[in-house]
Order: C-alpha cells, then sequence, then structure tokens
C-alpha cells in the first residue's frame, strides 16, 4: 500500500517540499510513500522549480485524482483544495499550519496541526521526534518552504518555531546565507514579464467558501509594486473574468514585500463589505492600499470571514 503525500492545488513551495518531506520521513519509517503534487512540473510556480533544482530535489509526480487511494494531506485540509475525487480516498494523515478543513475519514488518524508560520517548520518537528536525520536535499526545500511562507520572518504568521527550524534546516541543508536564499526565491516568484495576467492570478490564489459565497483570493508577493505597474489593467481584467465565473468576490494582494504592505484588488458585488473587512477605502473603485497586508491566511481570510458573517 503506497501513501500518496500530497499539498493543496495551485501548489507553492512549502506544499511541494513538504510532500518531499514527508514522504521522505515516511520512507525512513519504513513505510512505502509516494511525494505528489497537483501540478505538472512544466506548469509548477516559478519559485518552486527554482529550489528543486538549487538542492537537487525530485519533482514530486503530478496527481490530479486521487479515487481508491491512501493519501497523506500537506500543507491543507479543506476538500476544496484537495485533488479531485478526495471523498473517495482514504485520508491516514494530516499535516499542517491552517485553520482545520473539512475532510473527514472513518478511521482514527494522525493530524498534526500547529499554528506556525509553515508546514516545514511542523515536518522539522516532526523528524526530531521520529529521531530521524532530516536528509541534506530535504532540509534545503523544506528550509526554502519556511522563507517563503514566512517572507522571510515578515510575516505576521511568522512564529519563533520557525526562526529555530531555519536554524536548524541551514546547518543541515549547508545554506550560509538565508536572505540570498530568499531574494533569489523573491526574484523567481514576482518575474512577470511575459505571463499573462490570469496565469498572474493564479499563481498563488485560493477559493474560499464565505457562508455561501465564493471569494477567490491571490497574491503576488512583489520587490516593488513597480514590477506591475504596466500591467494593472491587465491584471484588473483578469479578476473581473474569474469573477464573473461565478464568484462574488475576487481580490488580488499585490504584495510589496519590501514596503511592507499590500496594494488590494477588489471586484466584489458588495464592495462596502470589502472596505468595511479591511477598514479602508477603494481607490477609484478598484483598489486599496492597506498598510501591514503580509499573509492571506492571517489577515485576508478572518477579516473576510468576519465581514461575511462566517
Ligand atoms: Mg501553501
Ligand atoms: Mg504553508
Ligand atoms: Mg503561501
Amino acid at each position: 500500500m503506497t501513501i500518496f503525500v500530497t499539498g493543496h492545488s495551485n501548489p507553492d513551495t512549502d506544499s511541494v517540499t513538504a510532500a518531499i518531506g514527508l514522504a521522505a520521513l515516511l520512507n525512513a519509517q519504513g513505510k512505502d510513500a509516494k511525494a505528489c503534487m497537483q501540478s505538472s512540473l512544466e506548469n509548477l510556480n516559478p519559485e518552486s522549480t527554482v529550489v528543486l533544482e538549487r538542492f537537487g530535489l525530485t519533482a514530486p509526480e503530478e496527481m490530479m485524482d486521487v479515487a481508491g487511494k491512501t493519501v497523506a494531506l500537506v500543507d491543507f485540509s479543506d476538500i476544496g483544495q484537495a485533488p479531485a475525487n478526495i471523498t473517495d480516498a482514504e485520508v491516514v494523515t494530516i499535516v499542517d499550519h491552517h485553520k482545520v478543513g473539512d475532510v473527514t475519514t472513518n478511521q482514527p488518524i494522525l493530524v498534526r496541526v500547529e499554528p506556525v508560520g509553515c508546514t516545514g517548520t511542523v515536518l522539522n518537528k516532526m523528524y526530531k521526534d521520529a529521531g530521524v536525520a532530516v536528509p541534506k536535499d530535504v532540509a534545503g526545500g523544506m528550509l526554502s518552504a519556511i522563507l517563503s511562507d514566512t517572507v522571510n520572518f515578515k510575516s505576521p504568521t511568522c512564529t519563533d518555531d520557525d526562526k529555530a527550524a531555519v536554524a536548524e534546516l541551514k546547518v543541515t541543508a549547508g545554506v550560509e546565507d538565508t536572505d540570498s536564499l530568499f531574494m533569489e526565491m523573491l526574484k523567481a516568484k514576482s518575474s512577470v514579464d511575459g505571463v499573462p495576467a490570469k496565469d498572474l492570478l493564479f499563481r498563488d490564489y485560493k477559493d474560499f467558501d464565505m457562508n455561501g459565497k465564493k471569494v477567490g483570493v491571490g497574491q503576488l508577493e512583489l520587490a516593488t509594486l513597480d514590477q506591475v505597474a504596466a500591467i494593472r489593467d491587465d491584471l484588473l481584467a483578469a479578476a473581473q473574468e474569474v469573477k464573473a465565473d461565478g464568484r462574488h468576490t475576487v481580490l488580488l494582494m499585490l504584495t510589496d514585500v519590501v514596503k511592507e504592505g499590500t496594494d488590494l484588488v477588489v471586484v466584489s458585488d458588495d464592495e462596502a463589505l470589502i472596505e468595511g473587512a479591511f477598514g479602508a477605502k477603494l481607490d477609484g473603485g478598484t483598489s486599496m492600499w492597506v498598510d501591514g497586508m503580509m499573509s492571506r491566511k492571517k489577515q485576508v481570510v478572518p477579516d473576510l470571514q468576519k465581514a461575511f458573517g462566517c
């Protein structure tokens, strides 16, 4: 019996490297496990591609449907972010750092969810608890994921546990300068040259059910907003197009990692609700600057849930 380990749809670096990391840990414990991802390698986001290359990691196998399979979930537990037919799969493990989602099981399973900045941080603890050394290449992947998810420690989701994990993993991975690793990833992640606006919107995008309304939130982390100045109208048009496909609201977070704030592009049936959610006014009806907004998970989603009465 093979355990297929997968992260969420539109996989980010944490989903990719945590699948690799948990599969490697299960293998070290004598279990048959395989890392998977909900993407082909050629469609994988550029940041994760750089990370896989830099640390010589084998890309997880593409898996979009898990009917009849035994699976472990990393970095999510929402059915909406799962491969097709997740309800016909047997979920045996969940390792995550998000709010607990709506996946259910028939049997008791191993669940390890902690309020930290990254699944990589939780996994690092699991390796220690199991007395298994993190392989060098896997450590590089987990390290990269923590830097990415915590935006190099600047995100409000970052905890002391994440910093401690980075301090350990960088030694194992042989990385001296984590700032330059982060900038290398940011450069890859924020490159927009020649990429269609809709692909940029979906690069790091999640749909949420907000009290029966479908709300999509995408995020582009940028070194400067100048990077998207020339394509703002295209991004707005892409958001409008995605909203027209049965959504109440589509938000695109254009996050300036250096200024530590977000230019939030808003397309919504209820703009006043969105303004109320974030305590800011729409500038020209389509976007607003929200100082300090860095995290979809810790800031945007909870504020939206409150505003939508979830
Ligand atoms: Mg993720
Ligand atoms: Mg994560
Ligand atoms: Mg993320």
